[in-house]
């Protein structure tokens, strides 16, 4: 029962964070794990990443295009105010280019609406609401300078130009560009496969009956829920036992994933076999244990048992935490970037958020901490203030907030208004 990783590495939840990331850029440049693609209807596409180069297809806009409902003026005839110009015509968006005048004289206007093409000559667009039309005068009251309200031809992009690059995870945004290019199916990361693999003799089936001193599996469903939102496709496996041969057989089949993810049996009791049974199967190690709370044992590594016979690298696997919160917290930390990377994505920085507390908070020094704590306050004033909990494994408390304090490890006190480091979970 002896086999610990040949060496017990708890690193910072800084340098954590970095092996992490380190890790995640090796396998974004490993050609030995090219992700498959798969082309989907452009509605099924937010959320995917991006494995094609998206351009555009003209320039964009494809005309000098009018912002605003009003008049096309050359903006030199408005140097004298109140100025009256000659409407010669009306421009609507989409006018067919056979009825828009081939050009505008000096003096001359067109009536322009939003989206309309402004004709060769004029240069600028006053808002109708500066004007005053009487037959074919228009009386003018504002002046403008040149280019104002008009958008040039290919002023957004030129025709050829990349828009959305590979590895981009699509917005709505992103979405609403590629549709603008024409693009109705766009080409994309096939979702890595992410095993969840919970320990514990005290788990039970969520459908089976709990006995007095079992408890219900909900790490695997977080977990199924956080691999979804980030963009994986969560492969739950039964629950392993605390005990080495079924544990190890379950391990095995976990690694047959793109990524690993198991639960429980990380800590120091007698039944935490998780390290044991993955140094037996030549796991590499790159931590054992993070300077954070929740989740200080959290353990990362690879494994190249499990793999089928052809060639295949390492799968890369998180022994998280069983404490609920911790499981979650963990997750969001590390094993995040890790599927972001198998997925195709981009690596994206971990950005808090700052807001005031609301009540002071008193911790004692050493870890980094990550308290569920609820984020409100109108517009520019954001508030946040703890939930009263029972520490990691109170689910209750964590489904009432919808963020996480983060409290630096050398702060055992913080007060009242004080700007705290905040990390969204929603
Ligand atoms: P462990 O990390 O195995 O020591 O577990 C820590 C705590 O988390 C214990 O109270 C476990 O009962 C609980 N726990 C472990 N796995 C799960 C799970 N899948 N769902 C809910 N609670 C769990
Ligand atoms: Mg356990």
């Amino acid at each position: 029962m002896s086999a610990l990783p040949a060496s017990t590495t708890v690193l910072s939840f800084e340098d954590a964070r970095r092996v992490v990331e380190e890790q995640a850029a090796l396998i974004q440049a490993d050609n030995a794990r090219p992700i498959a693609v798969e082309t989907v209807d452009l509605l099924a596409a937010a959320g995917r990443v991006l494995a094609e180069r998206v351009l555009a297809d003209r320039d964009i806009p494809p005309f000098p295009r009018s912002t605003r409902d009003g008049y096309a003026v050359w903006s030199g005839d408005l140097s004298q105010l109140p100025a009256t110009l000659e409407m010669i015509g009306e421009i609507k968006a989409g006018e067919e280019l056979d009825r828009i005048p081939s050009t505008i004289a000096s003096g001359q206007t067109v009536a322009i609406m939003t989206g309309a093409p402004v004709p060769p000559g004029p240069d600028a667009v006053v808002m109708v609401e500066y004007t005053s039309q009487r037959g074919q005068q228009v009386e003018i009251t504002r002046s403008v300078k040149p280019g104002e309200n008009i958008v040039p031809r290919g002023a957004e992009a030129r025709a050829g130009a990349p828009l959305l690059d590979r590895r981009l995870r699509l917005n709505e945004a992103a979405i609403a560009l590629a549709a603008s290019v024409g693009k109705s199916r766009l080409q994309v990361f096939a979702r890595p496969r992410v095993a969840v693999l919970t320990t514990g003799d005290e788990i039970v089936d969520i459908d089976a009956t709990p006995g007095p001193t079992q408890i219900r599996n909900s790490n695997s469903y977080s977990l199924a829920a956080q691999i979804r939102h980030a963009g994986g496709e969560p492969v739950l496996l039964p629950v392993a036992p605390d005990e080495p041969q079924g544990l190890r057989r379950l391990i095995e089949e976990g690694l047959r994933s793109d990524l690993l993810l198991l639960t429980g049996g990380v800590s120091m009791g007698r039944y935490d076999l998780v390290e044991q049974a993955l140094t037996e199967m030549h796991a590499e190690f790159f931590f054992t244990g993070a300077k954070i709370q929740p989740g200080r044992p959290v353990v990362f590594g690879k494994c190249g048992a499990g793999a089928p016979a052809r060639e295949r690298p390492a799968t890369y696997f998180f022994g998280l935490p069983g404490n609920p919160v911790s499981t979650m917290v963990t997750f969001e930390l590390f094993a995040r970037p890790m599927l972001e990377a198998l997925a195709g994505q981009s690596p994206r920085d971990l950005i808090f958020l700052h807001a005031r507390l609301e009540k002071e908070i008193r911790v004692k020094t050493g870890l980094k901490r990550f308290l569920p704590a609820v984020l409100s306050g109108e517009f520019e004033h954001p508030e946040v203030e703890l939930i009263p909990w029972q520490g990691s494994g109170d689910i209750a408390a964590t489904a009432r907030a919808n963020c996480y304090i983060v409290v630096p490890p050398d702060r055992e006190h913080i007060a009242a208004g004080e700007w705290v480091a905040v990390m969204r979970n929603d």
